[in-house]
This record gives C-alpha cells, structure tokens and sequence, in this order.
C-alpha cells in the first residue's frame, strides 16, 4: 500500500523506468507516462569486464563514464546516480520513479501477460531459469538490484514470450514424444513478443484497420531474428522456438537445420554439449557462413554488393529464409493483408527488403522502389495497387513495457 499511496501522494507525472537486463549489458529508459517520452536513455556496458562504461544520454547529448562496474547491482547503482546527477539527470529525487518495467525473456507457459513481480514470481522466473539458461539470470540479476535500490517502486514484469501464449496446439508442439511436453514443458515458446505485439498494433493503425481483422506478418528482423503469423490481433505462429535458436538464419544462431546435424557433429568432433550448444548459437548464422568475417548485416550486404561471393552467398541465404517463411505463414492464416518490416535489418535494409519481397509477387505484392529507400521511419512501401501492404515499422520494446507498468501500477490504485 506505501507503493499505491507514493502515487496517490500527487509526485508529479507518472514516470517509469525501463530495465533490459542482459548478460553484461543494462539498458535502460526513463519514461514521462503522461505524454509517453523518453527523458533520458542509455546503456551500461561489458558489466564485470575490463573496459565497462556507462553511456548515457539526454537531450541529445551523450556522456560516457569509464568507472568501472562490478555487477548488475552497482550498474543499477550508477544509472540512478546519473538519473540525479545535477547536469546530465532529469529528476531530484529517487522517489519520482514511479515503478519499474523490466524486460523478462522467458516466462515459460506460467506468463502470458505482463505482472507485479512479487514472491511467488520470482520463485516463478526461477522456475524458468532452465528453460532460458542465458537469458533469465540476468534479468532476475535486474529485478533484484531493482528492488534492492528502489524498494518502495513496484517492479513489473513484461515477458518476450507472452505474445506467444496464444499459439495452438499444433504450432507449438513438437513432433517428439508427448511425455518430453508434459515431463518438461518442450514446445515452441517464441520470441521478441513485446516487438512483434508493437509492430502488429502500429501496422494496423497506418493502415487505419482494426488488427482484429487483419492477416499481419511482423518481421523481427535484427541480429536475432523472428517472424510471427498475427491473426485477427493473435500470435498464431512464430519462427523461434523453444529457445531462440530456431527459425531465421541470425547472426550468429543457425535457425532451422535438421536436428540430426546435432548428434553427428558431436560424434564427429568429439563435441561436449556445451560446446555444440556454442558452435549454432555464437558460431554459425551469417558469421559461420563467412567464415567469421562478421555477424553484422551491414558488414555482409557491403561486401556481397560489393562482388564478394561469399558474403553474397549468406545474405541470399538470410533472404531466402525469410521469404520462405512468409511464404508458410501466408498459407497459415489462409492469406495475408500486410507485411511490416522492423528491427536492425528491417528497419534500414532497402536491399533485404527487396530481395524477399522479389519472392512474394505471387501474392500480388509490389514494392515502390522509391518508397523502400526509408531507414529507420515508419512508412508504407508498396505501390497504392499492391495486393498485400508492406510496411517499415520501427519496433520500441520498451515503450510498450512502460505501457504495461502503467497499466499494472494504476490497476493496483
Ligand atoms: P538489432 O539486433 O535490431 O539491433 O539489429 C542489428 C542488425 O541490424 C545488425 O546486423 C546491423 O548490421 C543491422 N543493420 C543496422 N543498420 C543496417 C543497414 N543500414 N543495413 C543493413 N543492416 C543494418
């Protein structure tokens, strides 16, 4: 109740602080709720590395501090002493953060919305850890330092998996044995729900259609990549899996392949789980095809433009995949009203763009050439007699989890 009375207490606006705990990264957006901006922004980096530093910016500014960070606690620790500082901060007092919204990658079957994350939920993401071995602990590792420092801010929860609860049966089971479901939970989950929930929504608008009638094919495409089927405003299908290592060529992360590849590389190679589990995870997806050249899109689409075969060869690949899975989504939802294109290579990738909308003429689909020249702008870029829309739409993950913080802390008045 002290949380509820601070904010009945008439602090001023409501303003939400968005932590994306990773790893060894701690990103982080304090939001003003009343008119959704951003009043400062950045990253804590290589947490618990030589060379961590804080870049933080504000009012197009950035400052960067080299001290060094010793864990997720004291990162935390510096954000807010930025948040105050009387040059780069925008607040004077640690109690004018409201509430704290916090990116969970996994939230298993138990999440399939965003929550108050108190004891039983904790105990839950716990729960999750084996399910999400890299992504969990790191967000709890947040959520603890969170609570440590602002003990009187409610801390939400908002899952990359919670989009994806209202996948059927048949998309989300596997294949396998059914006691290795109802023993340990293996079924497809997916990923980046928060982006593919956003970019579904904000389609719909610039399309100026309800998205609960409406085939939308959202394409998460980034150094991780996912697509999903939304369906009248569902996730009915989604490319990763039980892990984000399934679906798209990424990265650095295989996608599809046939899960006997598994097991023979292990055999032939003297490989340790762990050691596989890092070779189509961290070694393969566009890096593993060039050979380690780069993971970075931007990197391989110059050199292949540029003549080079093997760099060439990957983002044909990277292409191919995506358009294949259009292609299979189309035919899962009988049809399909809009693709909309977002993240890294979404966003800023003409070339990307074209190719896979080259393979989706079938449809009915055409590209404006001019149109697709946009980076980074939301911006519809098929011609006005295009059967299926397409459409750039930058993704914003942490607005929609200031949005659910806002929703949960006001519910709880
Ligand atoms: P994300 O994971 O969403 O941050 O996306 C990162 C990926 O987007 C990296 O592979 C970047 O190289 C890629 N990217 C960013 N800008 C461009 C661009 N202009 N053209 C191609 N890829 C880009």
């Amino acid at each position: 109740m002290d949380q509820l009375g601070k904010l009945d207490g008439g602090v001023g606006t409501l303003k939400i602080l968005v932590i994306n705990s990773g790893s060894s990264s701690l990103k982080y957006q304090l939001f003003n709720m009343e008119d959704e901006s951003v009043l400062c922004g950045g990253i804590v980096e290589r947490i618990s590395l030589k060379g961590s530093r804080l870049i933080h910016k504000v009012n197009s500014k950035k400052y960067v501090d080299e001290t060094p960070v010793k864990d997720h606690k004291v990162a935390l620790k510096m954000v807010l002493d930025t948040l105050l500082d009387a040059e780069k901060g925008v607040i004077t007092s640690m109690e004018e953060i409201n509430a704290v919204g916090h990116r969970v990658v996994h939230g298993g079957e138990t999440f399939s919305g965003s929550v108050l994350i108190e004891e039983d939920v904790m105990k839950a993401l716990e729960d999750n850890i084996e399910l999400a071995p890299l992504h969990n602990p790191p967000n709890i590792t947040g959520i603890v330092a969170a609570k440590e420092l602002l003990p009187n801010a409610p801390q939400i929860g908002v899952f990359d998996t919670a989009f994806h609860q209202t996948l059927p049966e048949k998309a989300y089971l596997y294949a396998i044995p059914m006691k290795y479901y109802e023993k340990y939970k293996v079924r497809r989950y997916g990923f980046h729900g928060t982006s593919h929930f956003y970019v579904s929504r904000r389609a719909a608008k610039m399309l100026g259609k309800p998205v609960e009638k409406l085939r939308i094919i959202t394409c998460h495409i980034g150094n991780g990549a996912s697509i999903t089927a939304v369906k009248n405003g569902k996730s009915v299908d989604t490319s990763m899996g039980f892990t984000p290592l399934e679906g798209l060529v990424m990265g650095t992360r295989c996608g599809d392949m046939d899960p006997a590849i598994v097991t023979f590389l292990q055999e032939k190679e003297n490989l340790s789980t762990k050691e596989i589990s890092d070779i189509l995870n961290k070694k393969s997806g566009v890096y593993g095809l060039t050979n380690g050249f780069s993971s970075d899109m931007r990197d391989i689409e110059d050199t292949a433009l540029k003549g080079d075969k093997v760099s060439k060869l990957a983002l044909d690949m990277y292409d191919y995949r995506i358009a294949k899975y259009i292609g299979a989504y189309a035919a899962v939802m009988n049809g399909v009203d809009a693709i909309a294109f977002t993240a890294g290579v979404g966003e800023n990738s003409p070339h990307t763009r074209k190719d896979v909308c080259s393979h989706l003429e079938f449809l009915g689909l055409k590209i404006d050439s001019e149109k697709n020249g946009v980076r980074g702008k939301e911006s519809i870029i098929s011609t006005e007699d295009s059967k299926v829309k397409v459409l750039v739409v930058p993704t914003n993950e942490e607005l929609v989890i200031a949005r659910d913080t806002k929703k949960i802390v006001e519910s709880m008045k």
